[in-house]
């Protein structure tokens, strides 16, 4: 018996990095897996992602592995489209008991995306991707939820949303994570008396192929966290798996770093 045993799970941008991660462990402890992501063979596009993936895509991994799970394409700024999902989701499975509202991401290089500098067409993406596609994902679940009047919602931030990152810089991304922080936050208050937690996780630097592509010198990126390494994303999936599990009935609202120290220390 497995914690999660019974239950369904939704992750979006689940085809690589660390949303892949949450699939696997999410079914790893019992659920059926709902996998949603704009290609669900993203990780073709980082050496560590392909090196990373067993199978054409994370679907097929889990279903390899003897897992119930479901995938579709879709953008989560399209609110029809996660909406169709959701139901397909809830016609196949039966119920929708866990969602994690992972994809996300920014836009722009480093370098050109200071506050002050900031282009209109990465501001755009970079909002409605992490803030409007979070909230539309959280909309598309909710009545489910409030049906079954249990349900656990899983954000997800990151440390740029809670403090400045170096020189200001990324300063879309960070407002938009920041956003996703305080919308998390009335959606607990909302749905607190249904009996559905809602917490986000917010990681620090992560060690995925997008991540490696964007850093120069991962030693000097690791010599600026206080634990000397960068996150894995399995530490992330431990947190979920917490957040997901029977351990945090009574934790709503909250925001978990997953950040070796860095936006605390
Ligand atoms: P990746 O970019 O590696 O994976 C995200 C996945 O989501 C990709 O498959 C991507 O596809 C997909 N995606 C992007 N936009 C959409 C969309 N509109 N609709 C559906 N799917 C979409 O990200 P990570 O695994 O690194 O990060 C996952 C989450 O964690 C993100 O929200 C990110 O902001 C957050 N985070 C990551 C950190 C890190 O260090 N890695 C640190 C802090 C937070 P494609 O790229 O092909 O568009």
């Amino acid at each position: 018996m497995t914690t999660l045993d019974g239950e369904t799970a939704l992750v979006t941008g689940g085809a690589r990095g660390i949303g892949r991660r949450y699939a696997l462990r999410l079914a790893e402890e019992g659920a059926s897996v709902a996998v949603a992501d704009i290609d669900l063979r993203s990780y073709e596009a980082y050496e560590t992602e392909r090196s990373r993936a067993t199978d054409d895509t994370v679907v097929e991994e889990l279903k390899s592995e003897g897992h119930e799970v479901i995938g579709a394409e879709l953008d989560v700024t399209d609110p029809d489209a996660v909406d169709g999902f959701v139901d397909e989701v809830v016609e196949t499975f039966g119920s929708l008991d866990v969602v994690v509202a992972n994809a996300g991401g920014g836009d722009g290089p480093m370098a050109d995306t200071h506050a002050s500098t900031l282009a209109p067409e990465y501001l755009r993406a970079t909002v409605e991707r992490n803030l409007y596609g979070t909230v539309y994902t959280c909309v598309a679940s909710a009545p489910r939820m409030k049906a079954q009047e249990s349900g656990r919602i899983i954000t997800v931030a990151s440390q740029a949303g809670r403090t400045v990152l170096d020189g200001g810089t990324y300063a879309h991304y960070g407002a938009a994570k920041a956003a996703v922080i305080m919308y998390t936050k009335y959606l607990a208050a909302d749905l607190a008396p249904h009996g559905i937690t809602v917490n986000a996780i917010a990681p620090g630097y992560i060690d995925t192929g997008k991540l490696r592509s964007n850093v120069d010198e991962r030693s000097a990126v690791e010599a600026g966290i206080p634990m000397g390494r960068l996150g894995q994303p399995e530490d992330c999936a431990d947190v979920v798996a917490f957040l997901a599990g029977p351990g945090a009935g009574y934790v709503t609202g909250a925001v978990v770093p997953v950040d070796g120290g860095s936006a605390e220390l």
